[in-house]
């Protein structure tokens, strides 16, 4: 099968999105370059964008060891959302309080960051700003949305920012089952993510920046990127491999790799969208422990995904690892149990993809002044909008600008490294076990399960 042809079938959005997905260039042989970034999602792509604008003179090259967009930034859930994994109070444990509030007031304006640059730069990918609707399904469930409504309040975020729906309100965006109240905030866009991928890509090369695909980054060392084909020198390298980075030398604790499964259905009729609402696209979850995430799409489907495939021994990534018929099949059942109306749907389209965590569940990004080696990720399922204040914030790193995102307290934040296997891999599906086991006990009891709370801590979120 051609190159082309693998790629369509990594997800609902590469079958879909717009122009050729045969790889470009590979590296011709060693080159020099200002800055070289190692991996060309979303990281990798606003890092290159927000540098051009700064300076159009500095010369960028990607190695990329598929195509661009070829990791989670081309096949995720498509929220661009306000979410950062780590919470206000651990931020504030981290970096005082003023610390934390600026980073959630941070990724919130980043949501709207995301659409402009889609706007100036003509970029269509199917935005639609209409928020976030988690519901509350069960008595736990909506215990949660009080709390989390009530810690928001205490940080001084208000009704426009976040705010708990009486079961009535809630229905009125979707009419889910068993729905007893919900959370909504409007900090959060449906996207089509490889649309952006690809889109932001497409644009960097008309600017000159060079993407080299199908280039394997063996080794990042300070001042260079080694490769098969070559080698890229550059002042500055930049690690923007997210949940691949166990692969690369040295980096085998740093972040550990997650799947996360997905389902697309086919377009639906209107009579059934006129049953299920989610009119303006509002992304939509419930308040479950073992997350869920849902989107209806431009061209009115639902794609929906969720956690529950298994850590693999030694931080291992592999092709088959991204789809795995029982969680699909998890999937399509807590889907129609969702909308019942769905009853008999068709799923089109099955994918899935590991996405990275640090140790301490907490996102960062930094630059080593000593090696010129930068690097950001851990973004724990949130990344679709956090890699572009990622990308901001090393392209104001590398050229030396002290800025209000610079001060953020993720910036320069490291996690501590994961344990040895077999006790990573205990601990990972460990975990993983119990949040499903809460959920059911919750489901079946109405009580909030404490499992979920213990492993919640040991793992650190
Ligand atoms: C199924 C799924 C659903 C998700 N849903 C959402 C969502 O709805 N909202 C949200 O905010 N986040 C979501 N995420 C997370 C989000 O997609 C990621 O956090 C984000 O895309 C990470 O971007 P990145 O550029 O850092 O990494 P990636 O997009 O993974 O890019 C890393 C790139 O590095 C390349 N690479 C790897 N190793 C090498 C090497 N040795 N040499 C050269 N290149 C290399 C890879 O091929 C890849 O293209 C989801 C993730 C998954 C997997």
């Amino acid at each position: 099968m051609s190159y082309e042809g693998v790629y369509r079938q990594l997800s609902f959005w590469h079958d879909s999105v717009p122009g050729s997905l045969e790889p470009g260039h590979s590296l011709p042989g060693d080159v020099q370059a200002d800055v070289a970034i190692a991996g060309a999602g979303l990281t990798g792509l606003w890092t290159a964008y927000y540098l051009n604008k700064i300076d159009p003179e500095l010369t960028i090259a990607i190695c990329e060891r598929e195509i661009a967009g070829f990791g989670a930034s081309g096949r995720n859930g498509g929220w661009c959302s306000a979410l950062f994994p780590a919470s206000l109070g651990k931020l504030e444990r981290m970096a005082g309080r003023e610390q934390a509030i600026a980073m959630y007031r941070a990724m919130q304006k980043t949501v709207d960051q995301v659409g402009s640059v889609t706007i100036i730069e003509n970029i269509d990918c199917h935005w639609a700003k209409g928020g976030t609707i988690s519901f509350a399904r069960s008595p736990s469930q909506l215990e949660r949305a009080r709390e989390e409504v009530a810690q928001a309040r205490m940080y001084g975020f208000d009704e426009t920012d976040i705010r708990l729906l009486t079961a009535e309100e809630a229905r009125d965006q979707a009419q889910a089952s068993d729905v007893l109240g919900g959370v909504y905030t409007p900090h959060c866009a449906s996207i089509h993510p490889a649309r952006l991928a690809r889109g932001l890509a497409s644009l960097l090369r008309d600017r000159g920046v060079q993407i080299f695909e199908r280039t394997p980054v063996s080794r990042i060392e300070p001042g260079r990127l080694v490769t098969p084909h070559g080698t890229v020198e550059a002042r500055h390298v930049v690690r923007a491999t997210e949940g691949y980075t166990p692969g690369m030398s040295g980096q085998g604790r740093a972040i550990v790799p997650v799947y996360s499964l997905v389902i697309a259905t086919a377009p639906l009729p209107q009579k059934i969208w006129e049953q299920i609402g989610l009119e303006c696209r509002p992304t939509f979850s419930d308040l479950r422990h073992l997350i869920i995430y849902g989107q209806r799409t431009a061209d009115g489907r639902l794609v929906f995904g969720g956690r529950g495939a298994p850590y693999h021994f030694g931080s291992a990534i592999q092709p088959g690892f991204d789809r795995v018929p029982a969680v699909f099949a998890a999937l399509r059942s807590t889907l129609i149990e969702l909308f019942p109306v769905l009853d008999d749907v068709v799923i089109t389209h099955t994918w899935g993809g590991p996405l990275g965590i640090a140790r301490d569940w907490c996102a960062s990004v930094g630059l080593d002044p000593a090696t010129g080696i930068g690097w950001a990720g851990g973004y724990v399922g949130d990344g679709l909008s956090t890699t572009n204040l990622a990308g901001r914030t090393l392209a104001d790193l590398i050229t030396g600008r002290d800025t209000e995102i610079t001060k953020l307290p993720w910036v320069g934040h490291k996690s501590r490294r994961w344990e040895l296997e077999p006790m990573r891999w205990l601990g990972i599906n460990g975990g993983l076990r119990a949040m499903d086991w809460a959920d059911r006990s919750e489901a079946r009891t109405g009580r909030q399960s404490r499992t979920a709370t213990v492993f919640g801590r040991f793992l650190g979120g």
